[in-house]
């Protein structure tokens, strides 16, 4: 009887589910949306229920499709929407608050507070990270000091934290295992990645009690089994947060492996192998993954705008009629004649830093057309990636060596050729591009026997094609130094 993996990918705005055999490919999959919560103020939450009743759908459905029952399944992977905060209760199962999302700014203030107080540097060195709302640890506290009772209850030993993976996981083992990894642990703003434990001193910085955190365990580990989704047990054995998913889904096992996720926004992430790599470049510091016993760091930074840059095209100047046609456009000039785009909409992130940054297009003369403009939207996309890239290889002290891509844009030939140009390493595009679930199904094929050794998976990843550097170096340089100009222009 042949088994298979099954792969839960608990996104932001849909839950899906995804079926792998053990040549790595997928062999099904099913996918829900589920309702986005936008409060007037500005908060933005979804509803637990929303979240479990829409991967557990998805879980049935995409076995009832191939006729697959429990026997079936050799295991399952989570990976997951990261630093999103639920805070339910351990009698009823009740969530005391909606879940609040990663992008909700409601701790403002909070985190502001902890700034000029000087936390800065002490939060850095314990868990990686620069104090900020995305993170659970204030939305946490929130939780605790706006619902009415939740205080005393979470002192009593009532309520339980979870970011998704640990709600899920609670919710598919019928409340017996209260667990979550390390690489969603270390998005807590909570967790000591040197100590690797919940640090008691930020804890009672925020009034927040120990006791409600989950066990962190091994992102491949046995996390239970449930009951819930056929007839009979499925053991539930790899865990992981969706960018760290992503980048063991692309195989980047190796100190220096670097994946990038062509999105809305971009994600790069860099495997700096077994020591956390402290950032001077405004990067974060973050856990990749622990397997065998063994934890690796990854250092992370993020483009705001990358695939947006092509929907602003399409929907704002409507000068493309869909993001696809960006490719043929941009090939058919020979380079952006002389102009350069800079969307910095929301301001610049790593490693500019400018929040006060605006969008930017120079460099227009009589002779720029649409095809111009449109090639220097796709390769802004390219210069933002190769800026993080070049902190991230000064942080490291190492160069690297390929550039492993995936999500929506990374389909642009025109735009993979470009990166690999202007950052001078390979791009390597993989098969599969749904690297995140893969990643976690990897993880729990570890654990459940599916897969031997991580070297049997990265010598089965197949890669789609290769984009090499084909530009000289005077080139590179010049369109390097408009690029900086170009972003110099951004402040007003
Ligand atoms: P997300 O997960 O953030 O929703 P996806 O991975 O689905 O994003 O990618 C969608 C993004 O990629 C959109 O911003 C879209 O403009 C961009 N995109 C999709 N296809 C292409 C393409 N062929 N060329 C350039 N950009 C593209």
């Amino acid at each position: 009887m042949e088994k298979y993996i099954l792969a839960l990918d608990q996104g932001t705005t849909s839950s899906r589910a995804i079926l792998f055999n053990k040549s790595h490919k997928i062999i099904a999959q099913k996918q829900k949306e589920f309702p986005q919560i936008f409060k007037e103020n500005g908060y933005v939450e979804h509803n637990p229920n929303d979240i479990w009743s829409s991967l557990l759908t998805v879980a049935r459905e995409v076995l009832l499709c191939k006729g697959l029952d429990a026997e079936n399944i050799s295991s399952i992977g989570i990976t997951n929407q990261r630093e999103t905060t639920i805070i339910w209760d351990k009698e009823t199962g009740e969530p005391v608050y909606n879940a609040i999302v990663w992008q909700c700014r409601r701790t403002y203030n909070c985190c502001k507070e902890l700034i000029e107080k000087g936390y800065s540097d002490m939060i850095k060195e314990k868990t990686g990270l620069i104090i900020d709302p995305y993170f659970s640890a204030t939305k946490i506290k929130w939780i605790l000091d706006n619902v009415q009772g939740a205080k005393e209850k979470a002192l009593s030993g009532r309520l339980l934290f979870g970011t998704v993976d640990s709600y899920i996981i609670w919710k598919l083992t019928e409340g017996r295992v209260h667990a979550t990894d390390f690489s969603n642990a270390s998005r807590t703003m909570l967790f000591n990645i040197n100590t690797l434990d919940w640090d008691d001193d930020i804890l009672k910085l925020l009034d927040i009690p120990k006791r409600m955190l989950p066990k962190v365990m091994e992102s491949s580990d046995d996390y239970g089994y449930t009951t819930l989704i056929g007839k009979g047990e499925i053991k539930i054995c790899g865990v992981a947060g969706d960018q760290q998913a992503s980048l063991f889904g692309q195989t980047c096992f190796d100190q220096g492996d670097f994946k990038c996720t062509y999105g809305t926004g971009a994600f790069l992430l860099m495997n700096t192998g077994n020591k956390p790599v402290s950032s001077h470049n405004g990067l974060l510091t973050t856990i990749a993954w622990s397997v065998n016993g063994k934890v690796t760091y990854a250092s992370e930074g993020s483009v705001f705008v990358a695939g947006a840059a092509i929907q602003w095209l399409r929907d704002g100047l409507k000068i493309i009629d869909s993001a696809a046609e960006s490719e043929p456009m941009a090939l058919s000039v020979s380079d952006t004649n002389g102009v350069y785009f800079v969307p910095a909409f929301v301001g610049l992130g790593a490693p500019y830093w400018n929040s006060d940054a605006r969008g930017v297009l120079c460099g227009l003369s009589r002779g720029t057309t649409r095809n111009h403009i449109v090639r220097a939207a796709l390769e802004s996309i390219a210069y933002q990636i190769n800026a993080v890239i070049k902190s991230m290889e000064a942080d490291s002290g190492k160069k690297i060596k390929a550039l492993k891509v995936d999500g929506g844009a990374s389909a642009n030939n025109f735009l993979m050729q470009f990166q690999s140009d202007i950052t001078n390493c390979d791009v390597l595009r993989p098969v599969c591009v749904e690297t995140t679930a893969l990643g976690c199904a990897y993880l729990a094929g570890l654990k459940s026997g599916y897969w031997k050794s991580m070297t049997d998976i990265k010598d089965n990843q197949k890669i789609d094609y290769k984009f090499t550097p084909d530009i000289p170096e005077t080139k590179r340089n010049s369109l390097l130094s408009g690029w900086q100009k170009a972003v110099e222009r951004t402040t007003l």
